[in-house]
């Protein structure tokens, strides 16, 4: 996960929460691509370190758990570097200009000069820091699918090339995960100014609820209105109960509830979804020294498994004086 921002409520339901079921099922990996962050925000540092500590609060208080997950920090892992070098020699470019996240930047980024080899490799190194941990199955959700696939067409042609197997072939862990759009509607993310953070108080969030907007055509509280173009409603069925949901849809159409109460009913469940999320943030706000540690003992354990793959890479490419 970039350490680019801040994490919102669409972080949470979109990927921590999937991270933190896997790790009862699997033996996981989840770092802090810090490198990753600089690909399109090289300009701006100065948030970063701040970033990556505020990131394994979140982490934590999403409920992954060191004792399960492993938890590190990519930048201090300097194997993902050697790795996106030996990658980067083989990967041709035209596989990198077609992947369509890459495209898609390019044409709609126009604050900063994405033009950078950094930003045009960023999938090479994507790839180097799945398979330096033979990882068998990746979290991604359906936009990032192409980045996976690339992946394995660089471990293909990294083992026909060196005539070897050294790596595993990711395949995808697509999750069903709740869709959560953003206040106006759009997706939810820093950078539109519709994001619900995690760090928001329960204040803050009740004030943003208050800010979603509603069915255009409703403006009388007598108006009937439309709980499916309602983006309140999209909220309500993610933290409200099944039941209720069905009664808000009905109770809409027929006027019987108001925006400002159907709101304020959202903001009360949302709160009631978020209280032990925010209950074990504040505990590890507390304990900043404590959260890093954490992320740098789970930065020793992935170095080991990290440095063994690369040695056996460096050794099927021929670039490493073999052990005696
Ligand atoms: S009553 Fe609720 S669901 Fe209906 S338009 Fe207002 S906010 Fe949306």
């Amino acid at each position: 996960m970039q350490s680019s921002g801040k994490l919102h409520l669409g972080n949470l339901l979109g990927a921590l929460e999937n991270w933190v079921s896997m790790q009862e099922e699997y033996d996981c990996f989840y770092f802090v691509a810090d490198w990753h962050s600089l690909s399109s925000n090289y300009e701006d540092t100065k948030e970063l370190q701040g970033n990556l500590v505020d990131m394994g609060i979140n982490w934590l208080a999403a409920g992954l758990n060191p004792e399960k997950s492993t938890l590190f920090i990519q930048s201090l892992i300097p194997q993902h570097a050697v790795l996106y070098v030996l990658l980067g020699m083989i990967t041709p470019i035209p596989w990198l200009e077609r992947v369509p996240s890459y495209k898609e930047k390019m044409e709609n980024v126009k604050d900063r000069n994405l033009h950078t080899h950094g930003f045009l490799g960023y999938p090479v190194l994507q790839a180097a820091d799945i398979i330096l941990y033979m990882a068998d199955f990746v979290p991604v959700g359906i936009d990032q699918v192409p980045h996976l696939e690339l992946t394995r067409e660089i471990v293909r042609h990294f083992h026909e090339l060196y005539k070897t197997k050294v790596f595993v072939e990711p395949q995808p862990k697509m999750a069903e995960v709740k869709k959560l759009p953003g206040l106006d509607g759009r997706k939810m993310s820093k950078s539109y100014g519709n994001a619900i953070f995690l760090s928001d108080t329960p204040q803050e969030r009740a004030k943003k609820v208050s800010m979603i907007v509603t069915d255009p055509a409703r403006v009388r509280r007598d108006d009937k209105g439309n709980p499916e173009v309602c983006n309140v409603f999209s909220f309500h069925k993610v933290f409200t109960k099944s039941a209720r949901v069905s009664e808000i849809d009905g109770d809409c159409r027929s006027a019987k509830i108001g925006c400002v109460d159907c709101k304020k009913e959202l903001a009360s469940n949302l709160a009631n979804y978020m209280a032990p999320f925010d209950e074990r943030r504040k505990e590890y706000e507390g304990k900043r020294r404590d959260v890093l540690d954490i992320l740098h003992e789970g930065t020793l354990k992935a170095r080991v498994v990290a440095a063994d793959t690369l040695a056996r890479a460096e050794e099927a490419v021929g670039i490493a004086i073999p052990k005696s």
